[in-house]
């Protein structure tokens, strides 16, 4: 099959390799009808995420037909048109049994991989790093999805794949960010960054009854988008003074709730910017937390810090000593996709949100290193590329 490969920094190529094949009975293999390039992917073409391999199979937004199941599968029939959660889950441990399904004891091969960098092992995601699994991702024709009677959902005909397809991972993304900060009446929502996850941030807040959110990035195109569909005010960071300004449309306190959409390739001008590049081109420091740094500072006391941007480890110079004098709460993780399918999935078809508007691009999968090189420059005003197998 064909299948899009990671060969270092900013190179990706699309190449046959071997089929996928049933390795276990709740195994399932899917026809890729529709898949998608995350930001989180950016991280790996940009060389920022460590323990990837040349030939590695990317991508982990996908959804397609159901042609061949393990026998352990009884709740899905071949034919199935399903979208795949990026996380992998066994459904039976302690933590999915909690539903923290990114949080999965049982799908990470690779566990003292990650036990080493972080303590304990996540999840495995689909195509992102054998520190997470090795899993061959879904920007290809075909995929293994492991524990297919937990994980896939079966989607209805009346819905397009450009309706659904965000189900897998940047609709619930945004959503459990802003369920985060278990918004109240009349609060105030501030969320760094307009791409495909703050987006999907500003729907979630408004539609958990935020009174007004507050959007922020630098590039004009986005900031339209997060006020034209998302019903945002919005900020360009390099036009005005981020915290002053957010202090005067608070009245003087700071937003109640922010969410970092941006994550560990945050961009800054001036001297912070260089210290935290040359600090992460030398090693010394995994991350540039730009936005989280900022989102701390601006947030009200007693309010809420929501991190859906993905941090891969390190970062100085960070402001804990706001969180605890201010008493701020942290919340974070990789989405907890499962949880929120099959809600969110009952909005779509009532209407309430058509995850489509986020697409700019469609390309056929055979150019998928054109749509990394787009979506990675942020060129033609590119939001979200959407790749056909
Ligand atoms: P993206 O690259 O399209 O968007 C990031 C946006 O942040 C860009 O528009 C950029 O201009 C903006 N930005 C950069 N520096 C900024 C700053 N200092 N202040 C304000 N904005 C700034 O990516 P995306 O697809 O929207 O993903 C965003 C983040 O969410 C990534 O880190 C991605 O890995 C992460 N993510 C997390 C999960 C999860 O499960 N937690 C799932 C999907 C994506
Ligand atoms: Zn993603
Ligand atoms: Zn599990």
């Amino acid at each position: 099959m064909k299948a899009t490969c990671w060969h270092g920094t900013r190179n990706v190529q699309v190449e046959e390799v071997p089929d996928p094949k049933i390795l276990n009975q709740r195994d399932a293999i899917v026809k890729i009808t529709s898949t998608a390039i995350c930001g989180s992917d950016l991280h790996l073409y940009n060389g920022m995420v460590p323990s990837m391999k040349r030939g590695d199979v990317l991508g982990h937004e996908f959804m397609g037909e159901v042609i061949e199941l393990g026998s352990d599968v009884r709740n899905l029939s071949v034919g199935d048109r399903v979208v795949v959660p990026f996380p992998i889950a066994c459904g039976h441990c302690l933590q999915c049994e909690r539903e923290l399904y990114s949080l999965c004891e049982n799908s990470n091969p690779n566990a003292w991989m990650a036990e080493k960098f972080w303590g304990y092992s996540p999840c495995g995601i689909f195509g992102y790093s054998h520190l997470l699994g090795g899993y061959a991702g879904g920007q290809a024709e075909y995929a293994r999805v492991p524990f297919a009677d937990v994980g896939p959902v079966r989607v209805p005909d009346s819905l397009t794949d450009e309706q659904v397809l965000f189900l897998s991972d940047i609709f619930p993304t945004g959503y459990m960010a802003a369920e985060a900060c278990n918004i109240q009446p009349g609060d105030i929502v501030a969320v760094w960054g307009c791409g495909p996850v703050g987006q999907f941030a500003i729907k979630s807040a408004y539609l958990l009854g935020a009174e007004r959110v507050i959007a922020i990035d630098r590039f004009p195109y986005r900031l339209r988008m997060a006020r034209d569909k998302g019903g945002a005010d919005t900020l360009n960071y390099e036009e005005v003074d981020v915290h002053e300004a957010l202090k005067d449309m608070t009245g003087g306190r700071g937003p109640d709730h922010c969410i970092d959409a941006v994550g560990m390739e945050g961009h800054a001008p001036g001297l912070a910017g260089a210290y935290d590049r040359a600090k992460q081109a030398m090693m010394l420091e995994t991350d540039r937390p730009v936005a989280l740094r900022q989102a701390i500072l601006a947030c009200r006391s007693g309010g809420t810090i929501s991190v859906a941007g993905v941090y891969s480890g390190f970062i100085d110079k960070f402001p804990m000593g706001a969180i605890v004098n201010r008493s701020l709460t942290i919340k974070s993780g990789q989405t907890h996709v499962h949880r929120y399918m099959r809600p969110l999935l009952d909005r779509v078809e009532a209407g309430e949100i058509d995850p489509s508007f986020i697409i700019t691009h469609r390309l056929r999968l055979d150019d998928a290193a054109e749509g990394y090189d787009i979506f990675g420059n942020k060129e033609d005003e590119c939001m979200k590329v959407v790749l056909k197998p």
